[in-house]
């Protein structure tokens, strides 16, 4: 501030007082010298931070730098969670439990859901990635791995056939060469024994075989998912399956000693495979699998050696039967002592595991003694990383740099550990379509597949390289150069890539979609906004005066003011999603997701404008003091009675 803005700035005018600390300030601020050190004291402090705090600095700044804080606090809670995860402790530590339950596969919900979904800026917050390009310069080396698959999670809400079809060329363009293909209910399961599980919206067999087509036809070889312990809630969730079950109260994991376990799964995978005779892998899934030893038949037994019977005498059944390779999700072992895992052998019958995190810092969910274990007991083993469905459960578009991070540390983890292992079978790149079978949508996959595509081109180059973005701008048809705006801030290079604002211009499949998730967080907002101002800022429309029948009417017209074009936005927004949402799933899905995001909105405005029509019409307003609601005393009673 220069003296002349300060002094013009001077709060009165008249002659300076000793007693004026303003003046007293001004006096000393005209001294020169004083200046002067002032200004070498900021320039030094300046060079300070310039030279060794740039990048701290900058990344307190940057939004990516609340995420990385909040994943490491969940983190902590996931690992203390796990920590006290064992025994039959279930009751006991039921909110752990759920911590680790909301945790798995999609690892950083809490931190999502309090401090990024009801921030305004939502949407740009997810989007606007700041990728400092790793690939120039952390990680010079390249690993690309052999196979690399895109996980299709279709758990209640399959994508229509027609969708797969611009799908899979883009996948194979941007370097996948395989799928592995989770059908959940999707798959028209016949038989007494399980047609009761499938969902009315499946696929039916043709449509498959259509599907398998396509995916031939693009280089995609298909693993087909079949859970076959843990995350049963298609099915256990049915009065049909509820014997089954471990523990009555989760319909989660199914009991591993009961032979009509064994029937039904065994048909499963029967169905399974005769669909995909031409698979040479199938995954059985056995993540996550927290009701075990819990029933009559389980109890005495212990949890590790009911897990690893159960995975040996279904990878056996596979193998022997169909001469199928059995992969796992590698999470239960986790917590597995390594000499008794290798006690049963399960690399002789060909058994795979897929080791899944989806953080940036693979080590910290996979530390080194469990890739040493990981590397003698089996041979060939997959990575598992995200593009979507791992960052919040009700996310409309996932955090591009958040999931790239994650991929970009699977290639450097990737190449760390190949040397240890017989083979490294490639990277399968998840996409969760729900956190469980029970819950909402999460990013659905037009959404995600920017994020995606970005994912799989650094696979397929082994390194992320800001090159690539000109192939991603490419593949995502955009119709003009992204814009590479290269920040210098010191030694080190920011990119501000891709924004959500650059990705609504390009036209790849279900990008309709993709603008109505932007179209939607400013709707939603907008909504928000309106009715915050209306019921809670302003004194005039809040409960208490729709309750008391008190209000201004002059105040009432001036609060519906904007009710007309908000509710407008709001059922245009509606139209928008039919047709968007229309091109890709069918009606349940599209219905699915306008309930669930629209819907609550629709169902305030409406609540609001119906009490205003009430109060509108009154022409006499009650004298004060006005009585307290009468439901008010029934809460005071209590409160009074609990002390
Ligand atoms: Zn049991």
């Amino acid at each position: 501030m220069s003296q002349k803005k300060f002094a013009n700035s001077h709060p009165h005018h008249h002659p300076h007082h000793h007693s004026c600390s303003f003046c007293l300030l001004n006096r000393i601020w005209r001294r020169k010298f004083l200046l002067l050190s002032i200004v070498l004291i900021f320039l030094i402090i300046t060079i300070t931070i310039t030279n060794s705090r740039l990048n701290v600095f900058s990344s307190l700044f940057s939004p990516s730098y609340k995420f990385q804080y909040n994943q490491q606090q969940h983190q902590r809670q996931h690992l203390a969670a796990s920590n006290k995860d064992n025994g039959d402790t279930f009751n006991n530590n039921n909110d752990d439990k759920m911590n680790l339950r909301n945790h798995q596969h999609l690892k950083a919900d809490n931190y999502m859901s309090n401090s990024y979904n009801n921030d305004n800026d939502n949407i740009r917050r997810q989007s606007v990635v700041y990728i400092h390009p790793p690939g120039d310069e952390q990680q010079n080396k390249a690993y690309i791995p052999k196979n690399r698959f895109i996980h299709l999670d279709l758990k209640g809400a399959p994508p229509k056939v027609e969708y797969l079809q611009q799908l899979f060329p883009l996948l194979r363009q941007a370097g996948a060469n395989g799928i592995l293909l989770e059908y959940e209910d999707t798959f028209p399961y016949a038989g007494e024994l399980l047609r009761h599980a499938v969902a009315d919206n499946a696929y039916s067999l043709s449509e498959i075989e259509d599907i398998k087509r396509l995916a031939k036809e693009n280089g995609l070889e298909i693993i087909p998912l079949v859970q076959t312990l843990g995350h049963l809630e298609f099915f256990l969730k049915l009065e049909h399956y509820r014997h089954l079950r471990e523990m009555d109260e989760f319909p989660q994991a199914i009991c591993p000693s009961r032979n009509d376990t064994y029937e039904l799964l065994t048909n499963m995978i029967d169905q399974m495979l005769i669909a995909h005779p031409d698979s040479k892998w199938l995954h059985i899934g056995c993540d996550e699998v927290y009701q075990i030893g819990i029933c009559d038949r389980c109890k005495h037994k212990e949890r590790d050696e009911l897990f690893l019977n159960h995975v040996k005498r279904i990878a056996t059944y596979i193998k022997e039967k169909y001469n199928v390779t059995s992969i796992i999700w590698d999470d239960m072992l986790r917590q597995f002592s390594p000499d008794f895992v290798k006690s049963y052998d399960l690399d002789k019958i060909g058994v795979e595991i897929m080791i899944w995190t989806y953080v940036d810092d693979i080590y910290r969910f996979i530390p080194t003694q469990n890739w040493m274990f990981y590397a003698e007991t089996f041979p060939k083993i997959w990575g598992a990383s995200a593009f979507k469905g791992a960052f919040g459960e009700t996310l409309t578009v996932p955090n591009i740099k958040m999931h790239l991070d994650n991929n970009i540390a699977w290639l450097k983890a990737l190449d760390e550990q190949e040397s240890s292992f017989k083979e490294i079978r490639g990277l399968v790149i998840t996409g969760w379509q729900r956190y469980d079978h029970l819950a909402t949508l999460c990013e659905l996959l037009p959404s995600g597949l920017p994020s995606l595509v970005i994912d799989l081109l650094t696979a397929t180059n082994g390194k992320y390289e800001s090159k690539l973005l000109e192939k991603f701008h490419q593949l995502m048809n955009c119709p003009h150069q992204l814009d590479y705006t290269y920040n210098t801030m010191g030694a080190r290079l920011f990119t501000q890539y891709p924004t959500f604002s650059h990705l609504i211009n390009c036209d790849f499949p279900g990008s309709k979609v993709f603008r109505l998730m932007q179209e939607f967080e400013n709707i939603n907002k907008r909504v928000d906004d309106y009715l915050y101002d209306v019921t809670k800022h302003k004194a005039w429309l809040t409960d208490y005066n729709f309750r008391h029948n008190i209000t201004s009417p002059w105040r009432i017209r001036e609060g519906l003011q904007d009710y007309a074009n908000v509710m407008y936005g709001l059922k245009s927004l509606v139209k928008m999603a039919i047709t968007a949402l229309g091109e890709i799933y069918d009606e349940y899905t599209v219905y699915e997701w306008i309930e669930e995001k629209l819907y609550p909105q629709l169902l305030r405005m409406e609540k609001f404008y119906n009490q205003t029509i009430k109060i509108q019409e009154l022409r006499v307003w009650p004298r004060r003091p006005i009585k307290p609601a009468v439901d008010l005393q029934r809460f005071i009673d209590k409160i009074n009675k609990e002390e």
